[in-house]
Formats: structure tokens, sequence, C-alpha cells
């Protein structure tokens, strides 16, 4: 499979790791958006979060949170992400969490500030929405 990160699992492109577990590895992101903006990754390849076993998902966010608390002793907080599906901006097919370190300063805002527009949803939507979820297997 053309996968960037399959690639950088196997050996056959280099990244700069920073610590890897049986099922996961955590590495720096080649184009980082702060720095220390590190990328966490299953070995095996899974598109979405939910393929993922529960092993490996449970291992993934392990080795997440032991890099985060090694981030956190350097950078005051951080930005923990997943984009899930093309359509949601992931560009690299392989699921993976980004750790971004930031700061008060940093102006990148608060989760609110990726979208521009705010919809305005009735309490009968919300109601149908909710029920729609509860409803769905
Ligand atoms: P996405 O947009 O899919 O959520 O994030 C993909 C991330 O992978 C981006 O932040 C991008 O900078 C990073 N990335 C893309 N190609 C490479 C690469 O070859 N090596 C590393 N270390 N990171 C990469
Ligand atoms: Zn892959």
């Amino acid at each position: 499979m053309d996968c960037i990160f399959c690639k950088i699992v196997s050996g056959n492109i280099p990244a700069r790791k920073i610590e890897e577990t049986q099922k996961s590895l955590a590495f720096l992101d080649a184009f980082p958006l702060t720095k220390g903006h590190t990328l966490v990754i299953p070995k095996t390849h899974y598109a979405k979060i939910q393929e993922m076993t529960k092993e490996d998902s449970s291992d993934l966010f392990e080795l997440a949170k032991t890099i985060t608390n090694k981030l956190e002793s350097l950078f005051p907080a951080s930005l923990i992400a997943i984009h899930n599906g093309k359509e949601s901006g992931q560009e690299v097919p392989h699921v993976h969490i980004h750790l971004i370190p930031r700061n008060s300063s940093d102006k990148a805002g608060p989760v609110h500030s990726l979208f521009t527009s705010r919809p305005k949803f009735t309490d009968m939507e919300l109601d149908e929405i909710v029920n729609t979820l509860r409803n769905t297997k």
C-alpha cells in the first residue's frame, strides 16, 4: 500500500522517532505547526478510528498520553486532534493523533475558531439528532 505512515513504520522513509510500543509509534510532524508537534500512529494501517481493534486504540491512546506528558513538561498545554476522514481535512489516510503544543499567546484560538459560520438549531432539530444518534447502531 502506498501510505507514507506505513513506510515510516517499516523504516522505508525516515522520521524523527520519539518513542514506540509494539503497536504504536510517535514521531515529529515533518511540517510542524508549533515546536514539538508530534504524530502518534498505530503501526497497523487503519484509515479511521472506528476500524481499530480495542487493543490498538488503547495502546495508541496510552502512547499519546505518555508523549503529551513529555511535551507538557516543556510546553504549557496541547491541542490533541484527529482528523477522521478526507472530508474533515485528513490528508494522510492512516489514523494519527496530532499532539500540538500550545501556549496562551499562539493566537490559534479555541476549537470554535476552526469554523467561520455557526449554525443555529431549534430544540426540535436537536431532539431529532440526539434521537437519531441514540437509535443508530
Ligand atoms: P492530517 O492533515 O492528515 O491530519 O495530518 C497529516 C500530517 O502529516 C500533517 O501535519 C503533515 O505535516 C504530516 N506529514 C505529511 N507527510 C509527512 C512525512 O513524510 N513525515 C512526517 N513526519 N510527517 C508528515
Ligand atoms: Zn498506512
